[in-house]
């Protein structure tokens, strides 16, 4: 008696059917018109077409409003060891050559953009952290990770687990956020390098993976910046920008965020760069305090302005507010910048499309009444890389401003 289930099975509406067949890697519950039976997490679910012919293989996740995550559409495919191997060599040989010896902190595997939907793999020296940011890959975590450790060096992994995940998986599958899954634990923080700046990421209970490696061009961009430069450095969670900009040949740098912890994280990661002559001189500060509130009141004027808030809209719904927010946030920050200074403006809301972004912040710099130009414009690095329009999140402007 064969006691396997039968193959999930799942026709969709026309809409989702095009969106499916161009590529898009999300297919919404409400898209469902019929299921041969209900579909566990992490199964494999076979989308069909109006015309009964194979249209996509994803992973089903029964909790979640995304309730199949692609894996491939077009021809019919066999997604096996060989399959999930091959998947994971182009994930791969996408970073081959982009990071050198300076650099030992980069995403490996960022979600859908890479295939792997849902799932975020990042490097931190011998370190690799999993992030899950869906049930589908819990049950698929064995093989998933002993394909890591066959083809990626390193002496540890850590399991990080988004919020909405952890009961779940504490329950069904022993796991938990922050286990060491592979290697020993870590003593504290794990050290790295990006551009040769040495930092420390909190793996096991940081922000993201530990720390924001999306914004390692900005930094270095930052850095350019930076010479003589009096710097405010808002939402500086463990002091990335800041630390470039100190090497950068920054004159004083102030990393301000409302969290203490983050803060006790900028000062020991300025301490690790004190071999630059230029980090060791530049004069530090760190300000504990909510940002909005802080540069509203300050008397104080920077030459270079870094505002990276957390993102301000979570959900679609949140966009407006977080525009008006985004727009008043860099009014108050031009207000303190210095004749000739430079603000560098970010958002990492991905219900805030960037051009949408730009305009509010360019709003902010004409109510100023301040001459100014543009002087760039950046996206995505290309480890993490944006493949469809929602997993576009992140944006940042620099503008210069005159008198
Ligand atoms: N710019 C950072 C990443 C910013 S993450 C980098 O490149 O590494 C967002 C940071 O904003 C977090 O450290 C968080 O503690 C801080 N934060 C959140 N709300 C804040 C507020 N109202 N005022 C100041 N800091 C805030």
């Amino acid at each position: 008696m064969d006691l396997k289930p039968t193959r999930l099975r799942l026709r969709v509406t026309a809409a989702a059917e095009t969106i499916v067949r161009g590529g898009h890697p999300w297919l919404f519950a409400d898209s469902i018109r019929e299921m041969n039976r209900a579909g566990a997490a992490g199964e494999f679910a076979v989308i069909f077409d109006r015309q009964d012919k194979f249209l996509a293989v994803g992973l089903f996740d029964p909790d979640s409003p995304i309730r199949v995550r692609i894996l491939h559409a077009g021809k019919p495919a066999t997604i096996d060891a060989a399959w999930w191997q091959a998947r994971l060599e182009q994930a791969l040989a996408r970073r081959a050559g982009l990071f050198d010896a300076p650099t030992t902190g980069y995403r490996l595997i960022h979600g859908e953009s890479d295939g792997w939907p849902g799932l975020v793999l990042d490097r931190y020296d011998t370190t690799l952290v999993l992030k899950l940011y869906t049930a589908v890959w819990l049950p698929r975590l064995a093989e998933t990770l002993a394909l890591f450790r066959e083809k990626i060096g390193c002496e540890r992994i850590v399991l990080r687990l988004s919020r909405n995940l952890q009961t779940l998986a504490e329950q069904q599958f022993q796991r938990r956020d922050g286990q060491v899954l592979f290697g020993d634990s870590p003593a504290g923080a794990v050290i790295f390098s990006e551009n040769g700046v040495r930092f420390e990421a909190d793996v096991l209970r940081g922000q993201k993976t530990g720390f924001f490696l999306d914004q390692r061009e900005n930094r270095a961009e930052v850095e350019t910046l930076a010479r003589g430069k009096n710097v405010l450095n808002a939402f500086s969670f463990s002091g990335g920008f800041s630390v470039y900009a100190a090497r950068g040949g920054a004159k004083s740098v102030t990393d301000l965020d409302i969290s203490a912890h983050a803060l006790e994280s900028a000062k020991r990661n300025f301490a690790l760069n004190r071999n630059f002559p230029a980090v060791a001189a530049c004069e530090h500060q760190t300000v504990q305090a909510d940002a909005f509130k802080w540069i509203e009141n300050t008397a104080a004027k920077f030459d270079l302005i870094v505002l990276d808030p957390p993102s301000l809209a979570r959900r679609a719904v949140e966009r407006e507010g977080a525009i008006r927010a985004y727009e008043r946030l860099n009014s108050l920050g031009i207000a303190r910048l210095s004749r000739d200074g430079v603000l560098v403006a970010g958002s990492c809301s991905a219900h805030v499309p960037a051009v949408e972004f730009f305009d509010a912040v360019r709003r902010a710099a004409v109510r100023s009444g301040r001459k100014f130009t543009g002087l760039k414009t950046l996206q995505h690095p290309p480890d993490h890389p944006a493949g469809f329009k929602e997993a576009e999140y992140l944006k940042v402007i620099y503008l210069k401003f005159a008198a």
